[in-house]
């Protein structure tokens, strides 16, 4: 289809479908969207790209779905903005999220709740909602997303499309509203494993304006057409923690067929201190957001926070705050960290004996719209996802199927800068299908 005629069908079904789902939060102009179509040039030419609306891009509201940055216009293009442009990437406009990627299901955004596009009764998952909402709607070719102890993952799996968390240091997070400095990184969610690499092909690499880029290889994307044979899959020992059975023997089917076709040995593999993932990321995440959010005081970039921001939000800033007091030095904040590098370290034994490791994406399916989930249970959904965020290792969401035709995701985890091997792996499960 000439360009032209795709940019104008996507802008109309939208426009039609997109009043419910709600993954959008600014779509611009359709003649500056066609302007932008007529150069593009280089590795995106082509491709309809939607942003995360946390990740600046100059001239467009980037809000984070917050009433706090409602009127923000960013003066500026994040640095992975500015290689999708270089490469001819076609932004249309910037997605839904839950409010400062605080949250898990796409519910806490100020500007209305995203619908799952495979049933809209469901949730599809958070923090990067509208982006994999609107990728597996057929709104857009790749959205970025952001990830810091799973919203990448985490809505890719809920709406049945991939996903990647790059390395900590694989991407620069220059134009990135913080989360948690520490975790977050950001990344491409796609239909399928290629325009992933593709994607995050162009975006990686060492940032001058962010001195935590890592200088990592460059990844091929010719290898990772390639299926890769004869490694070791290290399939994740989940006792003692709960989750939804039938994801895992999902998983487990897809895993035993590749291991069949491309001579893959499975093991069974187990981490210690997985069961104090999440309580170790939240007192992380509550000191790091309270700290990056005291630029948001009402002077310089739009209002207060504790006046404007929802309940998700204020819990953070209020739990932040009273970690940070000097009185509590070293009981949470530095007890956490002693656990990440635990963890680490788990990992790192790991990864030793395999090349990767599988396990769901989270431990359970969708929920319904508006259906109560108490906070613990909200933050239990990252149980999964976190252990690999406090590694700073990568990892992939990619579709195994469906479970009460509604999808669910299998996990691939390697170790740091392995981005390459693993969207190799994911790529010959992908496969399988074919
Ligand atoms: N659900 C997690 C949280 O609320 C993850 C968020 C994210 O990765 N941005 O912190």
């Amino acid at each position: 289809m000439e360009l032209k005629t795709k940019i104008k069908k996507t802008l109309e079904k939208i426009k039609k479908e997109d009043k419910e789902i709600n993954s959008f939060l600014v779509l611009r102009e359709e003649k500056e969207i066609l302007k932008d179509a007529e150069n593009s040039k280089g590795k995106l030419a082509g491709k309809i790209i939607g942003v995360k609306s946390n990740i600046c891009v100059k001239g467009l509201k980037t809000s984070c779905a917050s009433k706090v940055l409602e009127n923000y216009v960013a003066p500026y293009d994040a640095t992975v903005i500015e290689r999708i442009k270089k490469e001819g990437g076609i932004i249309i406009g910037m997605t839904n999220m839950d409010e400062f990627a605080c949250g898990f299901s796409g519910e806490s955004s100020a500007f209305g709740a995203t619908k799952n596009p495979v049933n809209l009764k469901y949730v599809p998952g958070g923090s990067s909602s509208g982006s994999a909402a609107a990728v597996s709607a057929g709104f857009c070719d790749i959205a970025l997303g952001s990830d810091t102890g799973g919203s990448i993952r985490n809505p890719s799996s809920h709406c049945g499309v991939v996903g990647l968390k790059p390395s900590y240091g694989a991407v620069s997070r220059y134009g990135l509203i913080d989360l948690s400095m520490s975790l977050d990184q950001i990344g491409p969610i796609a239909k399928n494993v290629e325009d992933v690499a593709l994607l995050f092909s162009v975006i990686q690499g060492k940032d001058e304006k962010d001195p935590t880029t890592l200088e990592i290889s460059k990844i091929n994307l010719e290898e990772i057409k390639k299926p890769i044979k004869d490694i070791k899959v290290g399939i994740l020992d989940l006792e003692g923690l709960n989750y939804d059975e039938r994801i895992y023997s999902l998983l487990k089917e897809k895993i035993e067929k590749a291991s069949e076709k491309y001579g893959w040995k499975l093991k069974t593999i187990k981490l210690n201190y997985l069961d104090l993932a999440v309580e170790t990321y939240y007192p992380l995440v509550y000191v790091e957001f309270f700290s990056g959010t005291r630029k948001f005081d009402g002077r310089k970039y739009g209002k207060k926070i504790e006046e404007y921001a929802g309940p998700e939000v204020l819990r953070r800033v209020f739990g932040g705050s009273e970690i940070s007091k000097a009185e509590y030095r070293g009981r949470y904040y530095n007890s956490a960290l002693k656990v990440k590098s635990l963890i680490t370290k788990e990992f790192e034994k790991a990864f030793k004996e395999v090349d990767c490791i599988v396990c769901p994406v989270t431990p359970r399916l969708p929920w319904k719209i508006g259906e109560k989930i108490s906070i613990e249970e909200a933050y239990a959904s990252d149980v999964f996802t976190v252990p690999s965020s406090l590694a700073g290792n990568c990892a992939l969401s990619l579709p195994i199927g469906k479970i009460d035709s509604l999808p669910a995701g299998m996990q691939i985890i390697c170790d740091k800068a392995q981005e390459e091997k693993l969207l190799r792996i994911g790529r010959s499960i992908e496969s399988l299908n074919e």
